[in-house]
């Protein structure tokens, strides 16, 4: 059986980190967290790992990188800046893969195989980084790994709030803030990276699910349940061992357990004019996807 990557789309502020620590309680799985800036965060700027330690103290990652030299991090941390912007999305959905591409997926072929190999017998790799056109990329690399795609939908509204408020970043030891946007940005690019992120289910077929996060909060057992039988369409007898080296994504990857329910502040915490913004913008395709999944 081929090794399995699961990569998380959709738009920040999801729950692509709720669903990750779900399906890592469930599946012998090793859970890096936003790979796609291993360079820039692990590397470069030497940020703490899940685990606690900072990146080049880690173990996990040590072990990790022994095996794949990188003799100068900024040009690869460039390189996925470069091959994973949402306006290269279409030129690598048709897999019209630029030179920076090949060398970019070459990498990660490697880095992938070295995760592996540092994994005793875990053979699941969770990566929450959501940009929709990795996916493009790694559909390179399936005759490798078993890649499946795992799209998260969430109100808008409630997502147009998040990334609207002030939020510390554990692994820079809270001296920095995750980014915000205003609910203006906010919405058009829930829309945006949603859409493409759809399009995928065109590309991927029977391994692309999408998840809303709202059912997930209602009804974990029940959605779960339906992913572990996407992951593993066989069924899955592996014993849970599963680590967590996650090197970017949401602060709650630092916490131990994670308490399932409905984040609904945003009702109580977003003025109506504020609300109007994605509810023209984004809600109706929010519906529309709700209907037709
Ligand atoms: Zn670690």
């Amino acid at each position: 059986m081929k090794p399995k990557i699961v990569l998380i789309t959709g738009f920040g502020r999801s729950g692509s980190s709720l669903i990750n620590m779900l399906i890592s309680k469930r599946i012998n799985s090793v859970d890096v967290g936003e790979l796609r800036f291993l360079y820039e965060r692990g590397y470069i700027n030497n940020e703490r790992c899940s685990c606690n330690d900072y990146f080049r103290e880690c173990n996990f990652w040590d072990g990790v990188i022994k095996k794949i030299p990188v003799d100068d991090p900024f040009e690869y941390s460039l390189l996925s800046k470069k091959t994973q912007r949402n306006r290269s999305f279409f030129t690598s959905y048709f897999n019209w893969f630029s030179e920076d591409d090949e060398k970019y997926i070459g990498k990660e072929k490697k880095l992938i195989d070295s995760i592996l190999n540092n994994s005793s017998s875990r053979h699941v790799i969770l990566d929450s980084s959501k940009v929709p056109v990795r996916a493009c990329l790694y559909y390179k690399l399936r005759e490798h790994y078993d890649v499946k795609i795992l799209h998260v939908l969430r109100d808008p509204r409630a997502v147009s709030y998040s990334w609207s408020k002030d939020v510390p970043r554990p692994e820079t030891d809270n001296k920095e803030n995750m980014h915000k946007f205003s609910y203006l940005e906010s919405s058009l690019l829930w829309v945006g990276v949603n859409f493409l992120s759809r399009l995928l289910s065109f590309k991927y077929k029977d391994d692309y699910k999408m998840i809303i996060y709202e059912d997930l909060c209602k009804n974990p057992v029940s959605v779960m349940d339906s992913v572990e039988s996407f992951i593993f369409p066989g069924g899955n007898d592996s014993l849970n061992n599963s680590v967590f080296h996650s090197i970017s994504g949401n602060p709650m990857r630092f916490v131990d357990n994670v308490d399932i329910k409905l984040d609904e502040n945003w009702k109580k915490n977003t003025t109506k004019f504020k609300n109007i913004i994605p509810s023209v913008i984004a809600l109706p395709y929010y519906y529309y996807i709700k209907v037709k999944n």
